[in-house]
């Protein structure tokens, strides 16, 4: 029974051997600051280059100039949007298109931008966990600066037709950028042939360390310079580099490109095998399409029960999952990605999202199999809301 089952990796990854083993010298004998212009610098500024080239290959970029370091995803969404918003109000151009159910590092950067005079459109999310183009097109304006919509979502795992939305937005002249911070190392991506001109990632949701991140601008795009100082970051994101972060940015983008497939198929496996056993519980139902989801990830609902006990509950079994979201979890209000895709309030309260990587095991699925309708079942014996569901399906 005391098996230990970490199923929360959209949350967080544990770090690799290979990033770790890379990151270390920069703790160590490799300090120098990149700026220096002694050897001990240079290797440092070196090291960062290639971590820069590392990331650019890996989203299929034009050129190593097109990445900028930041602190993580968070900040990364922050830049793009607020960066490219105020270069295109200077044109007069002041409306944002979105979505419901991002993240809230791009929600509330949204929202800070609205009280700045900004105009925002958010897009309804369907059940399937997916915006529609064509609502899309129809919300775009003369005055629309900038189009946002996550690659692949943080709660439900669904991943939105990208492809489609750049070649739309480049058609028309309008900024786009995606939040790929779940789907980068998940899902292939090629930033020239998905036309997208901003893209945002983070080390730590492929294995690599927390508090690093970068942020794709295409080259041509202004946006504005986030951190003032010196010369970081071609002088748009000063201080001191984070090098062996940044090192581990790059051995980690590198490492979950290049086995994706193998990886995806493997993940695959294990999700589904979890959501054909979930959904053999009474009153279970998968949030989001079945098929356009990412490989290792998978959400549900159990009528009847919280969210919050239910974690409770696994935890004390040793696993560990999630209600949604790492960001959310805490407050009491059901998630806006479940409420964005239409459940009601009392349903989404009992979700449950599993985030496999591919150092789970068929074993750690079937863990989570055997335990999940016990503590369910306890769950519901104990519930009032149940109790009714039950009294109203005898037509009482
Ligand atoms: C985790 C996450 C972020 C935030 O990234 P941090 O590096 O933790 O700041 C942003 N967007 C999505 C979709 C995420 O999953």
């Amino acid at each position: 029974m005391h098996r230990f089952v970490y199923a929360d990796n959209s949350a967080t990854t544990k770090i690799s051997k290979n990033v770790l083993d890379a990151m270390l010298p920069y703790f160590t004998e490799g300090y120098g600051n990149p700026s220096s212009l002694y050897a001990l610098g240079q290797q440092a500024r070196a090291a960062i280059d290639e971590a820069r080239h590392k990331v650019a290959v890996a989203l299929g970029a034009k050129k190593d100039n097109e990445i900028y370091f930041t602190s993580g995803g968070s900040e990364a969404d922050n830049w793009a949007i607020k960066g490219a918003a105020h270069e295109m109000a200077k044109k007069g151009k002041k409306h944002i298109v979105s979505t419901k159910f991002e993240h809230h590092a791009v929600l509330h950067t949204l929202d800070a931008l609205k009280k700045e005079g900004f105009e925002i459109t958010l897009l309804d999310v369907h059940e399937d966990g997916l915006v529609r183009i064509d609502e899309l097109k129809a919300a775009v304006r003369e005055d629309t600066a900038l189009v946002t919509v996550m690659f692949a979502n943080n709660e439900i795992g669904t991943i939105q037709p990208i492809a489609e939305i750049g070649e739309f937005c480049r058609e028309k002249g309008i900024l786009f950028h995606t939040d790929a911070v779940q789907a980068v190392g998940n899902v292939e991506i090629n930033v020239e042939d998905m036309k997208i001109d901003l893209l945002s990632l983070s080390a730590h949701k492929i294995h690599g360390p927390k508090g690093v991140g970068a942020l794709y601008c295409r080259n041509g795009i202004r946006i504005e310079t986030l951190i003032n100082g010196g010369a970081q970051e071609r002088s748009k994101r000063a201080g001191t580099e984070n090098t062996a972060g940044i090192v581990g940015l790059g051995v980690a983008i590198t490492d979950a490109v290049s086995d994706i497939n193998a990886r995806c198929e493997k993940l695959k496996a294990l999700r589904d095998r979890f959501i054909d056993g979930a959904l053999k519980i009474e009153r279970s139902r998968l949030n989001g399409d079945r098929e356009k989801r990412l490989a290792g990830s998978a959400n549900l609902c159990f009528e009847g029960i919280e969210g919050e006990s239910l974690l409770l509950w696994l935890d004390h079994s040793g696993i560990c999952a999630s209600s949604g979201s790492a960001c959310t979890s805490g407050s009491l209000d059901p998630s806006h990605v479940l409420l964005s895709i239409g459940l009601p309030h009392e349903i989404a309260h009992g979700s449950l999202r599993v985030s496999f990587s591919d150092e789970n095991t068929t074993e750690d699925v079937d863990h989570i199999l055997n335990v999940l309708p016990l503590i369910i079942d306890k769950l519901r014996a104990m519930s009032p809301l149940w109790e009714r569901i039950k009294k109203e399906e005898k037509g009482e």
